[in-house]
């Protein structure tokens, strides 16, 4: 299906696309890689007055790495995630997140800030992010402010984002010991069927600290402090990972929908957690 007429503008700088923003109110959205908003509009699931392309914002782009912290600019492509030396090297669960993310043609247009902004509890960088515990910049008329990726979802398409407010950048610190993101999905390219985002440290063999975030099996990312917690102080035995997985399950809300039953992704997800735990802890 084509798109309703649409106004198209090419903002050369952030102030001015939040001029634009601010200006036609409801009536404009920005647009970055257009791999989820496209779709959208011509589904007529999204009317846009006044589209705004971010792709000629210079000052949304790039990957800073410091000693401590890692920055990312909105802009910058899942393809520039998974080609970064630096990135790989601080943080390489985005690496492999990323790389299981759509196929590489998405990959060179979809962008971070478009999958984390969107508020689709099927993408993945969302829950990513809530288990980095990163900051989203958002910065909008009045001004800038950070907002934690883990009180970012409020359900599925709905985000502390006001609209005139443009996501510039997250950033997070620099992730300690072991890693791992896995994803169940139907076939190459799909969203997951259930996803999980597992980060650990170790001490004398033990597991020190945990974050676990799950994705797609609610409207909004998951984020299980409680899973994280059963893991804390063991060596992540079968006891640890059962504990783990039924924490886990208590905090999930996933739906019936094309990708399988409720009790199919219930069991699912109790799979790629247990997965993702194995390799997060022999990482560590
Ligand atoms: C075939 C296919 C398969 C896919 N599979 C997956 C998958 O497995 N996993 C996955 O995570 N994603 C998947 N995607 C989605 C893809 O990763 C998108 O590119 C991404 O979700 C959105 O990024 P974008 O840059 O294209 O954003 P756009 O489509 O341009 O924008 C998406 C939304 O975010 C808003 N937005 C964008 N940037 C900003 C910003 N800087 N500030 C404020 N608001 C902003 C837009 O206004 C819009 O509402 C798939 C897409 C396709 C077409």
């Amino acid at each position: 299906m084509i798109p309703p007429a649409f106004e198209y503008h090419r903002p050369t700088d952030l102030a001015s696309a939040i001029g634009i923003l601010t200006e036609h109110g409801d009536e404009a959205r920005v647009i970055a890689g257009g791999h989820s908003l496209i779709p959208m509009m011509k589904l007529r699931m999204a009317e846009i007055g006044h589209l705004v392309d971010l792709q000629s914002v210079a000052e949304l782009r790039g990957i800073t790495v410091t000693a401590d912290r890692v920055t990312i600019g909105a802009m910058t492509t899942q393809a520039e995630l998974i080609t970064h030396d630096g990135l790989a090297e601080a943080a390489p669960i985005l690496r492999e997140a990323a790389l299981q993310i759509a196929d590489p043609q998405v990959r060179y247009m979809g962008t971070v800030g478009g999958n984390v902004a969107n508020g689709d509890p099927g993408n993945d960088m969302p829950g990513l992010m809530q288990c980095l515990d990163a900051q989203f910049t958002l910065v909008g008329p009045d001004g800038s402010r950070d907002v934690a990726a883990r009180d970012f979802y409020h359900s599925a398409y709905a985000t502390e984002r006001a609209d005139d407010e443009i996501l510039t950048a997250i950033s997070f610190a620099r992730p300690k010991g072991g890693y791992a993101y896995e994803k169940q999905k139907r076939k190459i390219g799909d969203y997951a069927t259930a996803a999980a985002a597992v980060l650990i440290t170790k001490e004398g063999g033990k597991v020190a600290t945990a974050s676990v975030a799950m994705t797609n099996l609610s409207d909004t990312p998951i984020r299980s402090d409680a899973a994280a917690e059963a893991l804390v102080g063991t060596a992540c035995d079968d006891a640890a990972v059962k504990a783990a997985i039924a924490a886990m399950l208590g905090d999930i809300d996933p739906q019936q929908d094309n990708r399988g039953p409720i009790e199919f992704k219930r069991h699912v997800a109790g799979i790629i957690l247990a997965r993702a735990i194995a390799r997060a802890f022999s990482r560590a």
